[in-house]
């Protein structure tokens, strides 16, 4: 099946066309470096990251660009209030960001530009700006006319520029020749972190970073661009009117927006405080778990973060890994480059095999559908579980599901990883008793449900009980 994805430009799903054959060139908006990322950042580079790894599983080779917005008035801020140059809180930061996104296996894009490394570029887009007549001079920064780029204003936000109205959500600023202006080079303010340019001493504006990045590691049309929905207005729609005026041609070919991680049908945001940052998520739930709470999703819907859902998601994920341990320890160890002699697999194993790869991929190639895929991976445990029944799971068998599973979730980012069971130390095992005296407490009151709630959450660490006389315990 051909790939379809949904363009945020054309508001509908089409056919991908790469611009060279074999190949493609995506920009992803990363990270402002001020602080670190929260689980709402977790959903959106996962979701590209997954794009990529299926492009690539596809046979593309991707140029996957990410940048580090390192230079911006939240990072200059929070600086001012540690009291430590901004470049090097944003490197703290870019080192967190990349901690984190390691443990949820995000891979490293083929390049990460930083801002403050591309300012000699962005001022040769401007200049190429004000000599075409898009951009004008005024007491030291820079701005680009909307009105003379009319013709490709609104592409994302389809909208002509008469239905916007002044100063609806952008500052007025006398400075500028309309409210709807932007920024390309901003006068630096006394003490500020700036950088030399022909109209003073200042520092780039948000959009016109990420057009020069893409255009410098990519090329003039990226075959797609991504991003939060938050930035198809006003970031994704001013790039492309910087970047069309600049070079006349097409930006970008397909425009990806993936939706919000909500909290309570809010999304989640440093500014409205109602967020968890990934390093306190995952010191409650394993790393996998989150991604595959994040995958579970189709990469444009809300997600909505709670307890519950996690909760949901351990379990979902538990059933999957179960099955993965199962195959893993049917199939018994494997040298590394040995191609096992099992004997031929069963037909109908194979077939099984087939059409769930079909069906994933066919999933996948519906604008990248994982929720469609990851159901799929349910099924995939449905059938086997009536293999097992009648007796069909051996080691060819076995090898072959193992090897299909491995294949699939692969393209999702997940893995699966065997650390041999064990409890560490008198501490852990002071705590489990703790909870087992707790429980007989519970049960002694008639709290059946806190007693229960107690075994099942032991179970799932893999922690077994076994009422008798006293009740003990045991790892799966
Ligand atoms: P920022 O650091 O705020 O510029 O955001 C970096 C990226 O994370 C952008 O693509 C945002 O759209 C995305 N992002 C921020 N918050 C959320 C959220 N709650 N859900 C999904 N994506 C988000
Ligand atoms: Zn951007």
């Amino acid at each position: 099946m051909t790939l379809t994805v949904y363009n945020t430009e054309t508001r509908s799903k089409q056919e991908f066309v790469p611009v060279e054959d074999g190949k493609v060139g995506m920009y992803v908006c990363g990270p402002t470096v001020y602080d670190d990322c929260h689980v709402g950042h977790a959903r959106t580079y996962v979701a590209f990251d997954t794009i990529r790894r299926y492009l690539e599983y596809k046979g593309y080779t991707v140029t996957y660009v990410e940048n580090f917005t390192d230079v911006d008035d939240k990072i200059i801020n929070r600086a001012a209030e540690k009291n430590i140059p901004p470049l090097v809180l944003s490197e703290n930061y870019i080192q967190s960001y990349f901690e984190d996104m390691e443990r949820i296996n995000v891979r490293k894009a083929t390049i990460h530009p930083k801002a403050s490394e591309t300012i000699p570029d962005m001022i040769t887009v401007i200049q190429g700006l004000i000599e075409k007549g898009y951009a004008y001079m005024a007491n030291g920064s820079v701005y680009f006319e909307v009105e003379k780029a009319r013709d490709i204003f609104g592409k994302l936000r389809h909208q002509s520029l008469e239905d916007m109205r002044d100063g609806a959500r952008i500052e007025v600023d006398m400075e500028k020749r309309s409210p709807k202006d932007f920024a390309l080079w901003k006068k630096a303010k006394p003490g500020e972190i700036s950088w030399e340019s022909p109209w003073g001493e200042g520092r780039p504006g948000w959009h016109i970073e990420c057009s020069t990045m893409s255009w410098k590691y990519i090329g003039r049309t990226l075959d797609f661009h991504g991003g939060g929905m938050d930035l198809i207005f006003p970031h994704h729609e001013s790039e492309i009117m910087q970047a069309e005026a600049y070079t006349g041609q097409p930006f970008v070919n397909y425009w990806l927006h993936n939706g919000f991680l909500e909290i309570d049908k809010e999304k989640m945001s440093k500014s409205l405080g109602n967020f968890f940052t990934i390093k306190e998520v995952l010191g409650r739930y394993d790393p996998m778990t989150l991604r595959f709470f994040l995958v579970y999703t189709h990469y444009r819907s809300p997600i909505d973060f709670s307890d519950a859902a996690m909760d949901e998601a351990t379990s979902s994920y538990g059933r999957l890994k179960k099955l993965h341990r199962m195959l893993n320890d049917v199939v018994g160890e494997i040298e590394d480059g040995v191609i096992p002699e099992f004997g031929a697999p069963d037909d109908d194993v194979l077939k099984l095999a087939f059409s769930i790869k079909k069906e994933f991929t066919d999933a996948m190639d519906d604008d990248f559908n994982t929720r469609i895929a990851v159901s799929t991976l349910f099924k995939l445990d449905s059938e086997v579980k009536e293999l097992q029944r009648s007796g069909k799971i051996d080691q060819s068998n076995a090898y072959v599901l193992l090897s299909v599973m491995d294949e699939l979730t692969g393209i999702l980012g997940l893995e699966f990883i065997y650390e041999e069971s064990s409890i560490g130390g008198e501490l852990a095992e002071g705590l489990v008793q703790i909870l087992i005296d707790l429980r007989k407490k519970a049960r002694d009151n008639k709290e059946w449900a806190t007693a229960d709630l107690i075994r099942d959450r032991l179970k799932e660490l893999g922690i077994i009980l076994e009422d008798g006389e006293a009740t003990t315990w045991k790892l799966t």
